[in-house]
């Protein structure tokens, strides 16, 4: 705290970010990257932006990104906003759409940025909470709002929404914008792009951070009608006209491009998230169905809290959300299956 911090700054309660250790040797599986490289040919495209060129600034429309989004997804070029991460893209449209004096409709559970944004944006939170399954029941979210903002799958529970559901959503709340925020939709559900051009209430936002292994190069896009994506555009040349760099733009659009190494990293994960909750649920762990590249699961015999601490003491790391309703859960990202083994392994010793 100090004297010069503005009166707003004292009130802001920021994001606490899973943690990143500075130690080597360690199971990861506590802020739900790739266990798997980025695309070789996104390795390859930025490397090649190492050089000379780098005095330049980039191209502060990202149409080659675009395109590549566009072309891959099968849309426009300008239906398509790219940012500095999902974090950023999701910042934007707070601002772009959510500021409407009347209340932002989320799950009690779920990403944690999103009351953050709304203190940081002026957006009156109302969390809806979820069913006793941890499932997100429609009829809930029939109520006048402002927006209304949730993850596909829903983080932390791994919960996927089917796309007839979010399309009954956007037919009963045609006056406020709809934003869908697909970071985990490539490991097990199908993405809402495809009713874009259906329903100028729809934004969805992913990320390259998870599927596309490239959480170290800070990108996130945006789809929905040009409209949409306009407001988007004006709040960034507001904010920073460059947001992307020119190695990521080239790695990101290199790794759209490269289908067949996507497909190929999302079944292994796919595989070992199924073996995962097998093993999980044979040791008699609870856990929720998940479409995720990360599992929500909780032992009826065993405290979560404590569980993560003697995870940590043998170089284990996974998450643990001290918040109501879900304190006896850990969340637990799919890595390797070697990584997986030993994530089993130890809490079969425990
Ligand atoms: C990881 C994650 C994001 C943020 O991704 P970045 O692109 O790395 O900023 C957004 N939403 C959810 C639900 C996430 O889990």
């Amino acid at each position: 705290m100090s004297k010069f911090w503005s009166p707003f700054v004292h009130n802001l309660v920021p994001y606490v970010p899973g943690e990143q250790p500075k130690m080597t040797r360690l199971v990861k599986l506590n802020t739900n990257e790739n266990p798997y490289g980025p695309s070789p040919k996104a390795l390859a495209a930025m490397r090649e932006q190492i050089s000379d060129d780098l005095r330049l600034y980039p191209d502060p429309n990202c149409d080659l990104l675009k395109q590549a989004v566009a072309d891959y997804y099968g849309v426009q070029t300008n239906q398509v906003f790219v940012g500095n991460g999902s974090d950023e893209v999701l910042a934007h449209a707070f601002q772009a759409f959510f500021q409407q004096g009347k209340p932002l409709l989320f799950p009690d559970i779920s990403y944690s940025f999103y009351p953050v944004y709304c203190g940081l944006y002026g957006v009156e939170p109302k969390q809806i909470p979820l069913d006793e399954d941890f499932a997100i029941n429609l009829d809930d979210y029939r109520q006048d709002n402002g927006g209304i903002i949730f993850p596909n799958p829903n983080a932390p529970t791994g919960r996927l929404l089917p796309l007839e559901d979010i399309e009954q959503l956007l037919e009963h709340n045609t006056d406020s914008l709809v934003l869908v925020d697909e970071a985990y939709i490539d490991f097990g559900g199908q993405t809402a792009i495809a009713l874009v051009n259906k329903y100028p209430n729809l934004l969805v936002v992913q990320t390259l951070s998870k599927s596309r292994s490239l959480a170290g190069m800070r990108v996130g896009l945006a789809v929905g009608q040009p409209e949409l994506i306009e407001a988007l555009e004006r709040i960034k040349n507001s904010f920073n006209s460059y947001p992307l760099d020119r190695v990521a733009l080239a790695g990101a659009a290199a790794s759209f491009a490269d289908r067949e190494y996507f497909e190929q990293i999302c079944s292994k994960v796919i595989a070992s998230r199924e073996a995962m909750v097998s093993e999980l649920t044979a040791l008699g762990f609870e856990v929720l169905p998940s479409a995720a590249n990360f599992v929500f699961a909780r032992h009826p015999q065993q405290d979560a809290g404590e569980l993560a601490a003697k995870l940590r003491e043998q170089g284990i790391i996974v998450r643990h959300f001290r918040q109501p309703r879900i304190e006896q859960f850990l969340r637990i990202t799919v890595g390797t299956d070697e990584q997986n083994a030993e994530l089993i392994e130890a809490l079969s010793g425990i």
